[in-house]
């Protein structure tokens, strides 16, 4: 009950009445201040007034100075009793049961007795205030019977404060007690956040928002915390909540955040408690949010944080390996130790032993895996297309989704096999080289993969519109069919056969045979240009004259089909588009950078480096690739010329030319992306396994470049630059054609002294044609020329041709008709094709087509390889200028061995008798293999030092 003075408004002094205990007085006078009791008889102060008889009264009683507290709302409950007029004998009609109340507002105490005045203005009435229940007699004992509560509201107020005041007008009634207050809603933290205690709003109905804030390490969700306080001074509409941060759980019902205790842990906000650290993992401070895991054990990223760490898988066990011929079926169990996880999977490695070629190599890509070589889920894998009499290794890898983050991983388990003899693969094209009414020619590449040497090829034939297949051999990998009908569609397939058995079928080609029409109007033309007709090969040569074909004369035969076969394509070279780069577009698949990726630098190119990498396209398997990238900082003419290889290589698609994937333009740096070629290129590939391979080997090589090179040919390429340094070598010692690029061959280049400057460019002396050398007569002849000297370095495992001498002394020897000797062990077969491709003439040297087929014929026939050029007759040649050997600066015999680094012979030499340079000097082969030297190299090494003639250069 608010402290608070009635003031009446009249300056005399009221009768008390402190008797009596009733509230109304019948009184003349207007409010007295008198004594009484409650209705539990304590004793009190009332304020009362009872003028019925007196009609117009206009009593007020005025509270003190009530301050406001920044309430904008007061309420004021007030107990009062009233008599009831009707108990009140001869009471005139004025009487009244009610009694208004009014507030005036203030920012000081400045009311006096007049002041505000007792009227309605300057007060703001609040109500008529009427009793619920009045009283109409007063007990014996003097005791107040009714006890009238009202409460009522009024606001908004503004200023510091206010007075009430009570207003009779005419009733008997008694002013008990007066409870001024405001409402607020109280300081609480409810839903995660503390908010502030706070005021009701002007009107009983308005909310007041309260924005709340987070408990320490807490955090808001979503939306701004609110709550809304009413006009009860009750907190409602809770809006938005906070939650405890990661690392922290809510305790004491909610009011406080604290750290997760060590090893637990809380990875997100939440409501959530925390949660003890899985297995394999530990916390290292209080408040973790996450538990890391032991050492030896991992998570991946994907890994949820209450999931235990984990760890490598140990390797597979019990392999079995079932070999059929070239193709291998491996099983295994799963490992002992999955390392916790669900997610293991196998990767094959396939690695190539023996071979000739020390060590193991990783396997190329040809090598099938089905269904796939890595991220086997199976514990079973069918790997086929394995060369056949190879030694293999195979280490089965258990990986899972943490192996890439443990050093001791992957744990594998190996197996060795070798394969057996096997079928050849089959003949992927076949081409067609000529037609008349009756007759196709057919010719088609060797099988990827022959596994031993091609006896023959069967050819199977038919009618397109019929089944009766006609069967044919030939020893060659071209064949004439006769006796077919005009203008019919025949289908082809052809095999190849090895003492294996036969290979695959090709698949179908449809070719078909020219009309009777069409051969007579050609040959109609005929005797205009040479007045007889003619037939076969003649007919192509003279079509050859009279359609102007632009190829070189020396592969007419084969550019012919350009023009009566549609399909077969001829080389553009790119240059002659007005835009470079449009040649690029054509004839270069653009590559997304994303698909690349460079694992390391394997060489230096003329225009940046060359490293190896992988390219993964969608829809491909990843291959190993190697990419040429164009250094920074390059010319536009730089570019251009850089692209240029890319625009040439991506016209050709043949087995034994370096395959284009694509290029990169749209990115720096730009690059060329080439298929990968393991044994890099064959210069340095024989220098490094000098003496190790069999001549079938070698001639095999030679072969591929050889078809290589025909193939170029009939596209009318001239290559300029047939070398081996140029040749690359995979893993299944294929030899292919690579090296388009023309820069080397621009005046401006001076950086490789294997190409010597000459009139309109640089060229290659020691491998060029003396007619390109002499008057830049470029054509496939010429390709011939560079073919036989390498032939030449391929014999004679990487050997430098014409050695140490000058390309003066070069030039000047083979204008004089001096050619290079055949080298160590070469059969003579081969040294004579090497001379025939050395002819003065060029219309003399042998078409590639010829080359192609006189080595498989000796591949087919290896006893014509046996004769070699005796040593003695190469060193009866005449010899250029080489000096007899110059034991002078050694002493002894074991001091010149060791200088030509071949100590290890020292004791054979003693042993046998060859200890002083007399005895020395007169070694014959014989000799070198009685010592024990049966390497080829160390042969040659020995020879060369012994008899410098054996590499002297022979007059034709
Ligand atoms: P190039 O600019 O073509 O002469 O390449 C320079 C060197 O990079 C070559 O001598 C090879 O050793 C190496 N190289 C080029 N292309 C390939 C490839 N496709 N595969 C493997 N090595 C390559």
């Amino acid at each position: 009950l608010l402290p608070f003075q009635l003031k009446c408004h009249v300056s005399l002094p009221s009768l008390v009445q402190s008797v009596l205990h009733i509230p109304a007085v019948f009184a003349t006078c207007r409010w007295e201040e008198v004594s009484g009791y409650d209705e539990n008889m304590n004793t009190i102060r009332t304020y009362q007034v009872c003028n019925v008889f007196d009609s117009s009264q206009n009593n007020w009683v005025r509270t003190k100075y009530i301050r406001r507290h920044g309430a904008q709302r007061i309420h004021v409950q007030m107990k009062f009793s009233v008599r009831d007029c009707s108990s009140i004998p001869n009471v005139p009609g004025s009487c009244k049961e009610t009694f208004n109340l009014y507030y005036y507002e203030s920012d000081s105490d400045t009311a006096t007795k007049s002041s505000p005045s007792w009227m309605e203005n300057p007060w703001v009435k609040v109500d008529t205030i009427a009793a619920d229940e009045s009283f109409s007699q007063v007990d014996l004992g003097g005791r107040i019977m009714k006890i009238n509560s009202e409460v009522r509201g009024f606001g908004p107020v503004s200023r510091n404060g206010f007075y009430l005041a009570f207003q009779d007008y005419g009733a008997c009634m008694s002013l008990i007690a007066v409870r001024v207050y405001y409402r607020k809603c109280p300081s609480v933290i409810q839903n995660g956040a503390v908010f502030p205690e706070t005021l009701s709003g002007a009107e009983s109905t308005s909310l007041v928002a309260a924005r709340g804030v987070c408990v320490p390490n807490g955090e808001e969700v979503d939306v701004p915390i609110k709550l809304y306080c009413n006009g009860d001074g009750e907190w409602m509409v809770p809006i938005g909540r906070c939650m405890c941060k990661a690392g922290y759980e809510a305790v004491e019902n909610g009011t406080v955040c604290r750290a997760c205790v060590s090893g637990f842990f809380k990875a997100a906000q939440g409501d959530h408690k925390c949660l003890q650290c899985p297995i394999n993992s530990r916390t290292t401070s209080e408040g973790a949010t996450n538990c890391v895991c032991r050492n030896g054990y991992y998570r991946t990223d994907s890994d949820p944080s209450q999931m235990p760490c984990t760890t490598v898988p140990s390797a597979p066990q019990n392999v079995i390996s079932i070999v059929n011929e070239t193709s291998l079926r491996l099983e295994w169990s799963p490992p002992q130790e999955s390392g916790g996880r669900e997610d293991v999977v196998y990767n094959i490695i396939c690695k190539s032993c023996g071979s000739g070629r020390g060590g193991c190599t990783r396997c190329g890509d040809n090598v099938q895996f089905v269904p796939r070589q890595l991220g086997l889920t199976d514990t079973r894998v069918h790997i086929s297309d394995l060369l056949a009499h190879t030694q293999y290794t195979f280490e089965i890898q258990a990986v899972n989704g943490v192996s890439d983050q443990s050093p001791y991983s992957p744990q594998y388990a190996s197996v060795n096999i070798t394969t057996n003899q096997a079928a050849p693969s089959a003949v992927s094209i076949i081409h067609q080289v000529s037609r008349t009414p009756n007759s196709i020619t057919l010719s088609w590449s060797q099988p990827d993969q022959p596994n031993g040497v091609i006896l023959d090829y069967e050819l199977q034939y038919y009618e397109k519109a019929e089944w009766n297949s006609s069967l044919t051999r030939s020893q060659t990998n071209t064949a004439v069919i006769r006796g077919l009908k005009p203008g019919t569609i025949y289908v082809f397939q052809v095999r190849a056969r090895t003492v294996a058995g036969f290979g695959r079928f090709s698949g179908k080609m449809y070719f078909q045979t020219m009309t009777e029409e069409y051969n007579s109007s050609i040959q109609e033309k005929l005797p205009l240009i040479i007045g007889s007709a003619a037939a076969g090969v003649d007919l192509f040569l003279f079509l050859c004259f009279s359609f102007f074909c632009v190829c070189v004369y020396s592969c007419c035969l084969f550019s012919l089909s350009v023009e009566v076969s549609p399909g077969m394509k001829i080389y553009i070279d790119p240059f002659t588009y007005e835009d470079p780069n449009e040649a690029v577009r054509e004839f270069a698949k653009e590559i997304e950078i994303s698909c690349v990726k460079i694992e390391q630098v394997i060489g230096a190119g003329e225009f940046g480096e060359v490293c190896s990498g992988n390219l993964r396209q969608p829809g491909k398997r990843e291959i190993l690739v190697a990419i040429k990238t164009l250094k920074v900082g390059y010319t536009e003419r730089q570019r251009r010329d850089f692209l240029s290889e890319a625009s040439i290589m991506g016209q050709f698609d043949h087995p034994n030319i370096i395959h284009l994937e694509g290029v990169v333009t749209k990115s720096s740096p730009v690059m060329i992306i080439t298929e990968f070629m393991e044994n890099g290129s064959l210069d340095s590939f024989l220098r490094q396994n000098d003496g190790q391979f069999t001549v079938i080997q070698l001639v095999g090589m030679l072969r591929g470049i050889a078809a290589g090179m025909k193939y170029l040919c009939d596209m009318n390429y001239v290559h300029r630059d047939l070398a081996a340094r140029n040749i690359l070598v995979n893993s299944n010692l294929v030899c292919k054609v690579s090296d388009f690029g023309l820069s080397r061959f621009l005046e401006d280049d001076t950086s490789d002294p294997t190409y010597t400057s000459a009139l309109g460019g640089k060229i290659p002396i020691r491998w060029t044609a003396p007619e390109a050398i002499q008057y830049r007569k470029f054509t496939s002849s010429s390709d011939c020329w560079s073919y036989g000297i390498v032939m030449w370095e391929v014999m004679s495992y990487g050997e430098r041709p014409y050695w140490d001498m000058s390309n003066q002394d070069v030039i000047n020897a083979i204008e004089q008709d001096y050619r290079l000797p055949p080298p160590m062990d070469c059969p003579s077969a081969l040294h004579q094709l090497m001379l025939d491709c050395w002819q003065k003439d060029r219309n003399n040297r042998p078409k590639f087509s010829q080359i192609v087929s006189t080595l498989d014929k000796m591949i087919r026939n290896p006893n014509s390889l046996k004769a070699m050029t005796p040593l003695s007759s190469s060193v009866h040649l005449p010899l250029l200028d080489r000096s007899t050997p110059d034991f002078s600066s050694f002493s002894t015999v074991d001091e010149w061995l060791d200088a030509i680094k071949m100590g290890q012979y020292k004791e054979n030499f003693a042993n046998e008798g060859f200890n002083s340079f007399d005895v020395v000097s007169q070694m014959t082969m014989e000799d070198i293999h009685r010592v024990g030297v049966t390497l080829a190299g160390h042969q040659k090494k020995i020879l060369n030092s012994v008899i410098p003639g054996a590499h002297g250069l022979c007059l034709l």
